[in-house]
């Protein structure tokens, strides 16, 4: 007897035999069949597309992603086409989107198809895994999405929908709940594989997961009552939907300051472009540096960074911006010098306004762009 309950307790979903994961596949599916979004990468098949659009959703909202996944397709609607492009048009295409690494991730990937897989995406899961830039949960994305294959995927929302749902308490970044939680997932997608249903069972069963956590499972306040596995619903039954998933104490953000200068030359301004190997490389941005002086100290700050005395330096506002766990506030100034500007700056260019808006800026420097141009 006193076994029989050890074994239930184990069960996952807690003290039903109801909550097994293919239990959950059926209401699952129904529910994506009747409530997901039309999103335009739903609409194709096609494993670029696919791909092009998980890159841009990583750490970034749908509504966001959609004019620039709906622009990136216009421009390079191919694998073949991205590997050409140059590089100053990638970035460009993916300017706003932060994370530039993935960027340039995704041409140097687009050069290895056309010359490792003859142009055509790979469908074998380890291939798709092999490309840079592509991990386990975006493998899994593509070759579920786009090959109907029961490859698991496991990202923020499906931790969210799973931790709750088997009411797993521990933290998921933790080495072993981690591995649990993919094999729930693999199970899931699996039992997905063997409902005899014509379909793409393995496509919409990942995306259910998704869509649940994005739209419904939400972080605040879940809409429970709108889920079609409530009644499975550990956290919903036991009322720890506010509890779960169980992420730990976050890290503490840190505070950064940064003076930017605005130098003008005939109608050109001074930019010059981030070097290979650090955040935001090959950028554009206007001269700067960081500091931990108050904003009155500009004119020494200026002297620094261009390594002579300003003739004026006048405040021009205050931008602040949040990138991953630090808390930026840069102070941008219009700085003038007496000989006309320095050009001791590293990889500096002078730009006109139109050539201005043809480079990428990382978002805090677009910023004082769309400034002058409202000047
Ligand atoms: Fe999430 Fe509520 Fe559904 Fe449980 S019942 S999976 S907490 S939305």
């Amino acid at each position: 007897m006193q076994r029989k309950r050890r074994l239930k307790e184990k069960r996952p979903g807690g003290n039903s035999g109801r909550h097994t994961p293919a239990a959950l596949v059926g209401p699952l599916l129904a529910w994506f069949a009747a409530n997901a979004r039309d999103l335009p990468w739903r609409r194709t098949r096609d494993p670029y597309a696919i791909w092009i659009s998980e890159i841009m959703l990583q750490q970034t909202q749908v509504k966001t992603v959609i004019p620039y996944w709906e622009r990136w397709m216009r421009e390079l609607p191919t694998a073949q086409s991205l590997a050409r492009a140059r590089p100053g048009k990638v970035l460009k295409l993916w300017e706003g989107l932060g994370y530039y690494t993935r960027a340039r991730n995704l041409q140097t990937a687009a050069q290895l198809i056309m010359d490792k897989h003859d142009g055509c995406f790979p469908e074998k899961f380890d291939a798709v895994l092999a490309l840079p830039g592509i991990g386990r949960y975006t493998a899994g994305a593509i070759c579920s999405i786009a090959f109907n294959q029961p490859t698991p995927i496991l990202d923020g929302n499906v931790i969210r929908v799973l931790t709750r749902l088997f009411g797993i308490g521990e933290n998921p970044r933790e080495t072993k709940t981690n591995a649990r939680l993919w094999s729930l997932a693999a199970s899931l997608v699996q039992s997905a594989a063997r409902v005899k249903r014509r379909g793409q069972n393995c496509s919409h069963l990942n995306q259910a997961l998704m869509e649940l956590g994005a739209t419904v499972c939400t972080p605040r306040q879940p809409k429970c009552h709108l889920c079609p596995v409530r009644k499975s619903c550990a956290a919903f039954r036991e009322d720890r939907t506010g509890q779960l998933p169980n992420l730990g104490r976050r890290a503490i953000a840190t505070e950064r300051r940064f003076a930017a200068f605005v130098v003008e030359r005939s109608g050109r301004f001074l930019v010059q472009q981030r070097p290979a190997g650090v955040v935001n490389a090959h950028l554009w941005e206007f001269p700067n540096l960081e500091t931990n002086t108050r904003p009155t100290a500009g004119p020494q700050l200026a002297k620094t960074l261009f390594n002579e005395r300003p003739e004026a330096v006048k405040p021009l506002r205050q931008i602040r911006h949040t990138i991953t766990r630090y808390r930026i506030t840069m102070d941008v100034f219009r700085v003038e010098f007496a000989n006309g500007a320095p050009d001791a700056i590293p990889n500096a260019r002078w730009c006109s306004p139109a050539q201005l808006h043809k480079l990428a800026f990382p978002s805090a420097h677009r910023n004082i762009l769309g400034m002058l141009a409202r000047q």
